[in-house]
């Protein structure tokens, strides 16, 4: 079971490297690895996998570096691989270019559906496609018809309310920081407090989810953003 699919981790400590690695192989994936970030940047321009794996503390430089380093020439995905629960760390990552990230330690699963969340992101990418239709559960995102529906009925949203859901359908299964997303809701010059958007999350989920302090569709990611379900 192959897919064509070459993925590079980045990872200074062999024997995670090489739990990475058997997950990967075994699930179909070519897996390139490099130990310090000099390793990886000769790899990525040599090899141009489709996904880096990217452990944030390397011996030779620190992976947000590298990540403004890849983004200068580069549009790879890049999935952020970190011990670190501080968040700051996770928002720089992502704020920096990088497309998702998982904490250590994480499960098998997580990993490939991670993996396979950002190299569909970054094929609809590729084809420049818009959000057509979302599913999950009872949901539907319609995004040629601007609707919103939960179990087969029309759910009332504002004009920002859709753009915040939209946007969260269209990168499904990633998480979007807090600046990511009042950005492309409130424009380039927003003021950067999240208190309008945790309002506006406040009452998007009293539309969409049943009981909203165990979410079916809308999660938060303590201290960085919001993710929502994986589509069907
Ligand atoms: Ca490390």
């Amino acid at each position: 079971m192959t897919n064509s699919y070459h993925i590079l981790v980045v990872e200074d400590e062999s024997n995670i490297r090489t739990f990475m690695k058997t997950i990967l192989t075994s699930n179909g994936y070519t897996v390139l690895t490099a130990g310090t970030g000099e390793e990886a940047m000769g790899l990525l321009s040599s090899q141009c996998p489709d996904l880096v794996l990217l452990d944030l503390g390397l011996p030779d430089t620190d992976g947000q570096l590298f990540i403004r380093a890849v983004r200068r020439w580069s549009q790879v995905p890049i999935l952020v691989v970190s011990a670190r629960s501080h968040e700051r760390d996770k928002v720089m990552a992502l704020d920096l270019g990088a497309d998702d990230y998982i904490t250590k330690p994480f499960g098998t699963s997580e990993l490939l559906a991670r993996v396979r969340a950002a190299l569909r992101h970054a094929a609809q990418r590729a084809s420049g496609s818009e959000l057509q239709v979302y599913r999950s559960g009872g949901l539907v995102v319609d995004g040629e018809k601007r609707r919103v529906q939960l179990d087969g009925v029309d759910v009332h949203l504002t004009q920002n309310e859709y753009k915040i859901v939209s946007l969260l359908a269209r990168y499904a299964g990633k998480v979007l920081t807090y600046d990511q997303i009042i950005q492309h809701v409130w424009g380039p010059n927003a003021a950067g407090d999240n208190r309008i958007l945790r309002v506006n999350m406040a009452n998007i989920r009293r539309k969409l989810e049943q009981n909203p302090a165990e979410p079916q569709y809308l999660f938060t990611e303590i201290g960085v953003g919001y993710r929502m379900a994986e589509g069907e």
